[in-house]
């Protein structure tokens, strides 16, 4: 029997375990990590900085399904790479990240970039452990994929050091491991499934709410059937998007806030009363609403809310309960209700309220005009990223999606800066998709840098920067000699022409007229584009019934 080396042993547990994507940096000690991967025939995208690559590592694990891998070197790379750690942990996605480490032996020495790893990974992670031995490496693997897959998934981190990596093993001394079956799909508490319909049948204003947990459970078939059945009002959360599709007539997302003050009865299908829904709380809902939560987690079952049903089970296993249980009863939701009449009333006046500015030539222009042309513009296919503070609120609010895990922002965490990163998963793992980044001038320039690994791999991202020149609000050049505002970027800065000069094809669109001409341009180029559209400094949202981050 011939010897294998830890790096060669770890891509092949990798591959085994349905890793096919890693991105990483390399240097001391996980080049030949690096290499051997690209051997087994994972495809190696060597980023930027390890935040960003920690960023396309979890969001490549949300789209296809398995955890996919970050690789860094050791100390600051594996610190660079907590960023990611901590945002897949928010939102509940899986990823693998691998941190090369200093030689075991010189444990406690002050070895060049030792740091103490693992326990620091801990917090962020499902899982988290050294490899304290070459022959063991399928068997983290296996172990580390299981948790990031199994309940509600996450991250999970393994630590590697140098000697282990460079280890040689003998084949027949590896503790060998099999690959992961596909998470197994619990079933509800038959009881709570009648329940909830009997609960369903009792609401006066009921409101379905779809959250990501139900895009990750690939659940979509059946969502749409059960809504199509039930003929309920439903909002999809802002990354749950496109699981049921946007313009379903059922959507009551353009009455957002109504929808969620007056229900009597929400249920929620994978996702969570956090912030992003107001708790659940009062003034946002109604404080006797009643809530029923699916959830995979038994533990997020009555989180800021007393739960009146809790349906614990995989999304997809569960809303197909629902469905078969449906066939024993003729109910759905009436046509013709003053819930919905309310709801319809409140959708028709914000849309009003937005139109004056959707019709704006006005240059320089403001949200609304930029999102039409951009809308009309966009593939119904395209995976659409979303980021920035106004950029993507308002995003939301005006780019719809029409399919499930086809819109990746800044999530639960609220992580500004995981837009590129996000951009080259999807553009890796979706090679036949167009992905649309639309990003603020402040989100953008995070990880900005990443353009460059853009077109490297020649990744045809089609990238729109809406650049009010501020964090949030700009206010447009500042006077000689003024104090450069904090929340304050540079007005009119000429993001394009960094990519122009790495390689790809940029775009300065001052007139909203110029704009579609400029995306159907970028469509057409085989390449990476950045569109840079200046906004007028002071350009706005609606005015909201409740300021942001209200309770
Ligand atoms: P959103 O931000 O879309 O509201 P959250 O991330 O807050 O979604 O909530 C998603 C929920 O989905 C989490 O509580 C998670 O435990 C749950 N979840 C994850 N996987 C599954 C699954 N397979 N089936 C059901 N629920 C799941
Ligand atoms: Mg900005």
């Amino acid at each position: 029997m011939g010897t294998v080396s830890g790096a060669a042993l770890m891509a092949r547990s990798l591959k085994t375990q349905g890793v096919d994507y890693m991105f990483g940096i390399v240097g001391f000690p996980v080049q030949g990590v690096a290499a051997e991967a690209q051997k087994a025939g994972i495809t190696y995208i060597g980023m930027r900085n390890e935040q960003a690559a920690s960023y396309a590592a979890h969001a490549a694990g949300y789209l296809t399904g398995r955890p996919q891998a970050c690789l860094t070197v050791s100390g600051p790379g594996v610190i660079h790479a907590f960023a990611g750690l901590a945002n897949a942990k928010e939102n509940c996605w899986p990823m693998i990240l691998i941190g090369g480490a200093s030689p075991v032996y010189q444990n406690g020495m002050g070895a060049f970039q030792e740091e103490r790893q693992t326990e620091l990974a801990a917090p962020y992670c499902k899982f988290a452990h050294d490899i304290e031995h070459a022959s063991r490496i399928p068997f983290y693997v296996n172990k580390a994929v299981r948790h990031s897959i199994y309940g509600r998934p996450g991250p999970v981190y393994l630590d590697f050091p140098d000697d282990i990596i460079r280890a040689e093993v003998d084949e027949d001394e590896i503790v060998d491991a099999p690959r992961v079956p596909e998470p197994p799909r619990t079933l509800a508490d038959p009881e709570a499934v009648e329940a909830t319909l009997n609960a369903l049948e009792s609401a006066e204003r009921p409101l379905v709410v779809v959250g990501k947990g139900m895009a990750w459970s690939r659940a979509e078939d059946e969502v749409r059937e059960f809504i199509e059945r039930t003929q309920l009002p439903f909002l999809n959360s802002p990354m749950g998007k496109g699981t049921m599709p946007d313009d379903d007539p059922l959507s009551v997302g353009a009455a957002r806030s109504t929808a969620l003050r007056e229900a009597d009865l929400v249920v929620l299908l994978g996702a969570r009363l956090n912030w992003i829904m107001h708790f659940g709380q009062p003034p946002r809902f109604n404080k006797d609403v009643r809530v029923i939560q699916l959830d995979i987690q038994p533990e997020e079952i009555g989180s800021n809310v007393a739960v009146e049903t809790a349906l614990v089970g995989d999304g997809k296993a569960v809303v197909g309960q629902l469905n078969r249980a449906l066939d024993n009863r003729q109910w759905f939701y009436p046509a013709e209700t003053e819930w919905r009449d309310t709801l319809k009333a409140k959708a028709e006046a914000n849309l009003k309220a937005v139109q004056p500015m959707i019709d704006d030539d006005a240059a320089p222009t403001n949200y609304y005009r930029a999102f039409r042309d951009i809308v009309d513009w966009m593939p119904d296919d395209a995976i659409i990223i979303g980021e920035g503070a106004n950029t993507m609120d308002i995003g939301r609010t005006q780019m719809p999606n029409r399919s499930a895990r086809h819109r990746l922002d800044a999530g639960t965490y609220g992580t500004m800066g995981v837009g590129l990163g996000f951009a080259i998963a999807a553009a890796v793992t979706n090679p036949d998709k167009p992905i649309v980044s639309v990003q603020g001038d402040s989100a953008f320039g995070f990880t900005g840098m990443e353009i460059e690994t853009m077109v490297r791999y020649n990744l045809p991202v089609k990238l729109i920067v809406l650049n009010n020149g501020g964090i949030g609000g700009g206010i447009g050049p500042l006077e000689e000699g003024q104090t450069v505002p904090p929340g304050i970027l540079t007005y009119g800065a000429h993001y394009e022409g960094m990519l122009e000069a790495l390689g790809g094809k940029g775009f300065y669109v001052e007139d909203p007229k110029d704009l579609r001409a400029a995306l159907d341009e970028a469509m057409a180029f085989n390449g990476p584009t950045l569109i840079n559209v200046p906004l007028n400094p002071r350009a706005g949202r609606k005015p909201q019934e409740f300021g942001w981050l209200t309770t």
